[in-house]
């Protein structure tokens, strides 16, 4: 590796060299970072751009560069180098630098995440009840575990069955790993791919699936911050009938979910 022509105190460049499949492109200068990430606690209730976050569509290639959240999965043929904005075209990340897999670094790799609207998504929004019954009927100790397994059946194999869908999205079905491996691109061989420099069409290595798992394992430490370490038991909950979305009511507070039949519609009087 050589640091000659670098300026020294330039932290916006990683200095790996270009992976398969990329152009060596002129080195041009990137906006700083923004000073830090952030991780709402998993229940709190959604904040700014996502207050309407239940209307939002999510779709990998969603924009809001107006809110500074961006898209860095270019289509195929583009004349963008990597880290720019498929909408606004502007580069904001070093991908090379995100594709050095550093540990050390993890803070920049989650501000660079956080730039991505779709992964944004999934740092900010609250869990569903799914996702926050999953992590605390596992309690810490036995949701740690499962983060490597989970993505090693979705994204260890060479080729995954149907790549880029095979991690739930939505709030009814997603578990506590799940927005985790959304939130730091783990959920699919392209994210990872243009991400963290991770190849597709080969298994995944050992060592490539401890880093996305450490990296999981930091995001969901950091939105479950009082999970205790044992289980706790909860009871299941009343599912609507043929996985219709429920409506939620606006404010009733205190209203317990019920688990029995006509006990879910007492009688006013
Ligand atoms: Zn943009
Ligand atoms: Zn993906």
């Amino acid at each position: 590796m050589t640091e000659t022509d670098l300026p020294p105190d330039d932290d916006q460049w990683s200095y790996a060299a270009p992976r398969d499949g990329t152009l060596p492109f002129g080195r041009q200068k990137l906006p700083p970072l923004a000073p830090k990430w952030s991780a709402p606690s998993a229940d709190a209730p959604a904040e700014d751009v996502w207050k309407d976050f239940e209307q939002v569509q999510i779709r990998c290639t969603m924009t809001m560069c107006d809110a500074d959240l961006h898209c860095f999965r270019l289509k195929a043929k583009t004349a963008l180098s990597p880290g720019s904005c498929r909408g606004c075209g502007k580069l904001l990340v070093s991908l090379d630098r995100t594709a050095a897999r550093n540990l050390d670094d993890v803070d920049a790799t989650f501000v660079a995440l956080q730039r991505e609207c779709v992964r944004h998504y999934f740092w900010h929004v609250p869990f569903g009840q799914k996702a926050l019954d999953y992590a605390r009927r596992a309690g810490w100790h036995k949701l740690e575990p499962r983060i490597e397994k989970h993505i090693r059946q979705a994204i260890g194999a060479a080729e995954p069955f149907r790549d880029g869908y095979q991690t739930p999205t939505s709030r009814a079905t997603a578990d506590a790993v799940h927005m985790a491996m959304h939130a730091v691109a783990a959920c699919c061989r392209t994210c990872a791919n243009y991400w963290h420099g991770i190849p597709k069409g080969r298994p995944l290595e050992d060592q490539e699936v401890r880093y996305l798992t450490e990296l999981a394992r930091r995001y969901l430490r950091a939105r479950l911050p009082d999970l205790p370490d044992e289980p706790t038991k909860i009871p299941a909950h009343r599912r609507p009938p043929n996985n219709v979305h429920p409506i939620q009511s606006p404010s009733q507070p205190g209203v317990p979910v019920s688990h029995g039949q006509d006990s879910a519609h007492p009688q006013a009087s």
